[in-house]
């Protein structure tokens, strides 16, 4: 109780667990015995203590158990389905699970160091070398046990039962002539999420997942329905690049077939489950394990001040897109609901902090959501800001998703939007939206494969 957990969203400056007289707890039903149902009062409860001492986290609860009577929030007359897990969200009702327990544990053999592994090898009597025959095949090449034709069955059979790889292809759809490959997969027995495979003609580029769900309530994604499940351990997360090193020699050969770019735009705020994703920075980097540059991989955020500065120190190579999708705190505090903890002041500050810790240019992502963001007066509150970070913009129309009323802006309004920012001198590129007929928005394919 009341120390700080580094995958919280909170300022380090804040406490992160409720006083007495802001938190009731009561038994939860169900299968987590250690579990409580608590009435959050503010956001400080985000993360809390559980009854055995450990960090837990929100998970969404059934719709039958949320709080009514909230007043219906609206954009342009278009009610917005409000979300019990956005980290702000007036519905308090919430269900808490301990966290720890699988944030510590190994789900899957990438979440081993090399020591870790050779030691496991050595208790089982294999010789020395053995350790960096696996380890290679593992980051190097990607390959199952199955694959491992230089180690015994013996030894492959047992590696199997006792260290897991841990990631089960469920489902795959590809788009864009083979390009595009989305991939629904199960992370350590447990976690359904996606990670997407996108060749161009001049890379190819990976988009993984950090959470099994997310916590921030982002009104217009699909993943933000779903509620957090779980944060994915360091192993979990590395492992959708390996996946995506394997899969990019599957690519149409119009594209380079070789895996270059890694961006953590997947389910999930890679800065919510900070402490991971910063382990998996380290152990995709690791010259004689994955062996990636760091310039080829970008953290995506919502804006999470805090950790967005951490980045900048902890892995200051890495690149750094802020997704902003409105440029005033009265449209962002209802689209985006973090923006009530770090308004768009805080998150430029923290962006102007990184940029010169890093001397590299940010990145702004907008969803264009037609009608809603995509508007003049949102480009010339955007323009400034851009300008003074040197930030480039990037503008995807948004993939609709079922729990959303609104969709993507179409061409002229997304023109009309360009000519504005360039106008005001801000690099602008539209992006293209990949995979449309795939359940192309983040979380879409879990989302349906695990209900809400
Ligand atoms: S847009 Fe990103 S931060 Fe927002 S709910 Fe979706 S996954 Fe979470």
């Amino acid at each position: 109780m009341g120390s700080r957990a580094t995958n919280d969203v909170g300022s380090s400056k804040e406490p992160t667990a409720p006083g007495a007289s802001t938190a009731t707890a009561h038994s939860a039903p169900g299968p987590h015995a250690s579990a409580s149902i608590v009435e959050i009062a503010d956001w400080r409860s985000f993360i809390v203590a559980g009854p055995s001492g450990v960090r837990t986290a929100r998970h969404t609860v059934p719709p039958s158990t949320r709080a009514v009577g909230s007043p219906v929030p609206r954009i342009r007359g278009k009610i917005v389905r409000r979300r019990s897990t956005g980290c702000c969200s007036s519905i308090r009702r919430t269900v808490m699970a301990p966290l720890s327990v699988r944030s510590f544990a190994m789900s899957t053999v990438y979440d081993l160091s090399f020591d870790q592994l050779a030691e496991r090898l050595a208790s089982w009597g294999e010789p020395s070398f053995r350790a960096r025959q696996v380890w290679t095949q593992l980051w190097k090449r990607g390959a199952t046990y199955e694959e491992m034709s230089d180690v015994s069955p013996a030894l492959r059979e047992r590696l199997t039962g006792a260290l897991p790889i841990g990631v089960e292809l469920l489902d795959e759809r590809t788009a864009d002539r083979g390009a595009t490959r989305k991939a629904l997969l199960r992370l350590g027995g447990t976690h359904v999420i996606e990670a997407v495979l996108m060749g161009y003609r001049d890379r190819v580029t990976v988009c993984v997942s950090s959470q099994a769900g997310c916590a921030m309530g982002c009104t217009f994604c699909a993943t933000g329905q779903m509620g957090l499940r779980n944060n994915l351990t360091v192993g979990e997360i590395a492992s959708q690049v390996v996946w995506g090193r394997r899969e990019a020699g599957r690519l149409p050969a119009a594209t380079p077939q070789r895996l270059s770019n890694v961006v953590f735009m997947g389910m999930g705020e890679p800065l919510a489950n900070e402490r991971h994703v910063f382990g998996a920075l380290a152990k995709l980097t690791q010259r004689d394990g994955f062996g990636m540059g760091a310039r080829h991989l970008t953290v995506s955020t919502v804006g999470i001040a805090p950790g967005i500065r951490r980045l900048a120190y902890a892995h200051p190579q890495v690149g750094l897109a802020v997704s902003f999708h409105a440029a005033s705190d009265e449209l962002r505090d209802q689209i985006v609901p973090p923006n009530h903890r770090y308004p768009l002041a805080a998150v430029e500050e923290a962006i102007a902090a990184w940029r010169s810790a890093t001397r590299r240019r940010p990145s702004i992502e907008w969803a264009l959501i037609d009608h809603v963001n995509d508007t003049v007066e949102q480009a010339e509150l955007l323009a400034p800001i851009a300008r003074r970070l040197h930030a480039h913009v990037n503008l995807i129309p948004l993939n609709p998703t079922p729990g959303y009323p609104v969709v993507g802006s179409p061409p002229a309004r997304i023109r009309t939007f360009v000519t504005a920012l360039e106008r005001a001198g801000v690099n602008v590129t539209v992006r293209d939206t990949r995979g449309r007929d795939i359940d192309a928005a983040c979380g879409q394919l879990a989302l349906s494969a695990v209900g809400r």
